[in-house]
């Protein structure tokens, strides 16, 4: 098969192409390269069967030959990042979806949306289920994101029922390896290299709100088993690992793993902020017979372990 996976120079799109290649499909990877690098790629640059064109889904976008599948990943993932341009956040999961999901209606290719636990916003109700419709503030700084994202699974299903079109919307929770970019401003790569660099770790408010943190190659098996079901499978379906823990927790987690001793700097709580966040996984359990299957301590010690090396290797 040939494959398109748009943010493929991501930190989840550059693990989807390293799988795809591995099981000996093509992939076409098309990714702007805002938050994502070439770094990324260097296992699958040299294949012969990957290809890279550097483009802006804003941007129409037409591919020569074949696409059988597409995994639609293009769109910065960190409230730094993505907050850095609301608007080109916006047209990327608007304009941006519309565009591939017209590219893959042509090809008569399957599409699957990288969704985001950030549509059910702060929600209320908890673990998350997938008919949950959430609270989302749509006027305030992480709406062009969670609202962007709403509206991308909206493109998805007006394709679906429209167009006959095969989708597949995956609603992804925090995810985390190896490989995440230093800068981008995530709770795992902050703390991480703050604490390799024996610097306090940054809670934002008291630490009591909570995440639930997926190692990445977890979450890739399962958005390659979500992209190989029935056609009739839609989802929305949740991806992410429901070991739930506070931030404050996770500093102190990190902080031992790391060795680090010093005190955590507090800092204001973003705006909208989730309160708290857990993905109930019981369809993905039983439609994909998948849930994650590295603990968070296991995790942990490969991404410092990448994080360490990097970090060495960009300050000599
Ligand atoms: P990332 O920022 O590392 O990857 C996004 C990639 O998309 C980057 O390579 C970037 O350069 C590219 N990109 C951004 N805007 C683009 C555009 N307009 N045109 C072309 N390329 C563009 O983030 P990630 O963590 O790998 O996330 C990948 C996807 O998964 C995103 O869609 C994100 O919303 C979703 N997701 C991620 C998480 C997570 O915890 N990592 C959680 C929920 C959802
Ligand atoms: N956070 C923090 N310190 C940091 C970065 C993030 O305390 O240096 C908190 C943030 O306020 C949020 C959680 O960690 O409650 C996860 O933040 P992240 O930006 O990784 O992702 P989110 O799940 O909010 O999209």
């Amino acid at each position: 098969m040939r494959i398109l996976v748009t943010g493929g120079a991501g930190f989840i799109g550059s693990y989807i192409s390293e799988s795809i290649i591995g099981q000996g499909h093509e992939v076409v990877c098309v990714d702007n390269l805002f938050t994502g690098s070439m770094d990324n790629l260097e296992g699958v640059a040299d294949n012969p069967r990957f290809t890279f064109i550097k483009h802006d889904i804003v941007e129409p976008l037409f591919i020569d030959g074949v696409i059988d599948q597409v995994y639609n990943l293009a769109c910065p993932a960190s409230p730094v990042q993505y907050q850095s341009n609301q608007v080109h956040t916006i047209k990327a999961n608007t304009v941006g979806m519309i565009n591939m999901l017209g590219l893959a209606r042509e090809h008569g290719a399957r599409f699957l949306q990288a969704s985001t636990s950030e549509v059910y916003g702060d929600p209320e109700v908890h673990p998350q289920v997938e008919e949950y419709r959430g609270n989302v503030n749509p006027i305030g700084p992480r709406a062009c994101y969670d609202e962007g994202k709403r509206v991308a699974e909206t493109l998805c299903f007006d394709y679906f029922r429209m167009h006959g079109m095969e989708i597949k919307v995956v609603r992804i929770f925090n995810t985390y390896g190896p490989r995440m970019a230093f800068n981008d401003g995530r709770v795992v790569s902050n703390f991480i290299v703050q604490a390799l660099k024996k610097e306090p770790l940054t809670l934002y408010g008291d630490g009591s709100q909570t995440r639930s943190f997926c190692y990445v190659d977890d979450l890739v098996t399962g958005l390659i088993a979500m992209m190989k079901t029935d056609k009739k499978i839609t989802g929305p379906i949740n991806l992410g690992n429901p070991q739930e823990m506070s931030i404050q927790t996770f500093a102190a987690t990190i902080s031992d793993l790391c060795d680090s001793k010093q005190k955590p700097l507090y800092k204001d709580l973003p705006i909208d902020d989730p309160r708290r966040r857990c993905p109930d996984i019981t369809k993905a359990k039983k439609l994909l017979q998948w849930e994650p299957k590295v603990s968070l301590a296991d995790g942990l010690k490969k991404t410092i372990v990448d994080f360490r090396a990097r970090l060495e290797k960009s300050q000599v």
